[in-house]
């Protein structure tokens, strides 16, 4: 009797990095090696850009506010928040990287939870402002220009990763494989059998259920979503992703936003920023672009998939109606 055609098992490591778990699988090529890389990269990365380790570099940006001194830092510093600055400027009042204090004061970084009284909560959002980084890529320096403002690159950090540990994955010499860096799935190359990697997106109201499965090919698949990361007062949900033009929480009718891209960061900056823009405006910001693709979930439970995704797009839902 004929034996089923061998799988080879992936390469793999699971690991704790940038606050969340992380998935890197490898499938061809030397796998092992390769793995070690992507996961060295997102390791490195962290070292340098988390905002709780008081030795990363971006912790240093941070303790210079207001003193008119520019920051001497790594080039993928410079580069990252570069990006992050100009989303900041290209979807003002959905996205700031300068959102750090007002992240501050709801406990957020710290675990010591809480709604901020109006008074903190203006004084933080006052310190709010991407215009005020300068960021200097030629000579890799930056400077933030009031004191008490901080970068939080929570929104972009495991999107870049994602980009950075795919090209330490291809330097290895592997082609094929799959990260998921807590919420950011990255396919690289394709399956073993030659078709795309299927990449399920959860619905955000149950999340052992999909809302649909993408077929991806060198792509990131971001997710943004209130029902990642929050804490309840009062009976009332209260999560991560905030509204700088209020300092709440976002609240623009969507549930999730899940942008898919072959810019990995681009995937992770805009989730962060639709998912506060609202479904309109998400949309409208779509049309004009060319270099992603969405799934928006809707709090009256609407699946909407733009165009690029339809090929290849396996609904799971179809009751709740896809609009293309
Ligand atoms: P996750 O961290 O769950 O992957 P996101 O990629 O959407 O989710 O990033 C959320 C993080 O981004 C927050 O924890 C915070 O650090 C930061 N953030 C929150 N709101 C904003 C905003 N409006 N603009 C920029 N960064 C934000
Ligand atoms: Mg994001
Ligand atoms: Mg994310």
């Amino acid at each position: 009797c004929a034996a089923p055609a061998a799988q080879t098992e992936p390469s793999q490591a699971q690991f704790f990095s940038m606050d969340t778990v992380m998935t890197v699988r490898v499938y061809d090529g030397p796998g092992e090696e390769a793995v070690q890389a992507a996961r060295q990269a997102v390791e490195e990365l962290d070292g340098l850009l988390s905002r709780t380790d008081a030795d990363s570099q971006l912790s240093a940006l941070n303790a210079h506010a207001g003193d008119g001194i520019s920051v001497p830092l790594d080039s993928r510093v410079t580069e990252l928040l570069a990006f992050a600055k100009s989303v900041s400027q290209l979807l003002p009042g959905d996205f700031d990287v300068t959102i750090a204090p007002v992240m501050d004061a709801w406990g957020f970084t710290t675990d010591q939870r809480q709604v901020p009284d109006p008074q903190t909560l203006a004084g933080a959002l006052s310190l709010v402002d991407s215009g005020k980084l300068e960021v200097d890529k030629e000579a890799s320096t930056a400077r933030l220009e009031a004191a008490g403002m901080e970068v939080d690159l929570g929104a972009v950090a495991k999107g870049y990763a994602a980009g950075q540990a795919a090209a330490a994955i291809r330097d290895a010499g592997s082609s094929s494989a799959l990260l998921d860096l807590g919420g950011n799935v990255t396919a690289l190359g394709r399956k073993e059998d030659g078709s795309a990697w299927q990449v399920g997106v959860k619905d955000p109201q149950d999340t052992a259920q999909t809302l649909c499965v993408l077929s991806m090919e060198d792509q990131t698949a971001s997710t943004s979503g209130g029902y990642e990361r929050y804490f309840e007062e009062n009976g009332i949900q209260y999560h991560h992703i905030i509204d700088p033009k209020t300092g709440y929480p976002a609240d623009s009718g969507l549930l999730s936003v899940t942008v898919v891209s072959e810019n990995h960061m681009l995937a992770d900056a805009l989730s962060t920023a639709l998912f506060v823009a609202g479904e309109d405006a998400a949309l409208e910001f779509w049309r004009s672009r060319t270099n992603f693709e969405l799934v928006l979930c809707t709090a009256d439970s609407r699946v909407v998939v733009t165009q690029g995704l339809e090929e290849g797009l396996r609904p799971t839902g179809e009751e709740r109606g896809y609009t293309y």
